[in-house]
């Protein structure tokens, strides 16, 4: 079956990869550090496999204290339990929110989600018509600012944190700042 010359593929790599492998330091340890500098980044982008936020940026080893998040859409909705964990460990006071042109989410809606949720589990329908999953239906700008505006009003985001709304062109590779706000400050400007 594919999937288990997947596995098989996944496991060799693995076994490469752990022979030069080595170990980080300790959580506590590791987030002691990222605390004490203030230096902590997280950085919330789509989970699309053609957008690799670790090369976008240039972030290597050298680079410390930054934490990916991603999901469909890069969108804030469903990362806050992540981010609420993540300020509490290591209180990073910067998140960039990275969505991205050509997204699946601009071309599959809310609608399309459900229909195929409701087709595999009927029994469901209602959780599934009060479910947001996090469509978009303007710009990416558009989406930017609607997740920087979350952010900004979220309780469970730590005060004083600085949100930096971005958009990635995925036809040239270009970041573009859309959005800045701090949390717990009132206004943000979209640029
Ligand atoms: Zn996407």
């Amino acid at each position: 079956m594919a999937s288990s010359n997947i596995l098989s593929e996944l496991l060799a790599r693995n076994s490469k990869f752990s022979q030069t492998y080595q170990a980080p330091p300790g959580l506590l340890q590791m987030a002691k550090a990222i605390r004490s500098s203030g230096a902590g980044v997280i950085i919330l982008s789509c989970a699309d496999p053609r957008l690799n936020p670790y090369q976008i940026f240039g972030i290597d080893s050298t680079i410390k204290g930054v934490t990916m998040v991603r999901n469909a859409g890069g969108r804030v909705l469903d990362a806050i339990r992540t981010i609420s964990i993540l300020q509490t460990i290591g209180n990073p006071k910067t998140i960039v929110v990275l969505h991205h042109t050509d997204c699946g989410m601009s071309h599959f809606h809310d609608a399309d989600v459900r229909k195929a949720l409701i087709q595999n589990a009927p029994q469901e329908e209602e959780t599934i018509n009060a479910t947001q999953y996090g469509e978009i239906v303007g710009s990416i700008e558009d989406s930017v600012q609607e997740d920087v505006a979350l952010l900004k009003a979220s309780p469970f985001v730590t005060s004083g944190t600085t949100v930096f709304g971005l958009k990635y062109d995925i036809s040239t590779g270009v970041v573009t700042q859309v959005m800045e706000a701090t949390t717990g400050e009132t206004g943000g400007e979209r640029l």
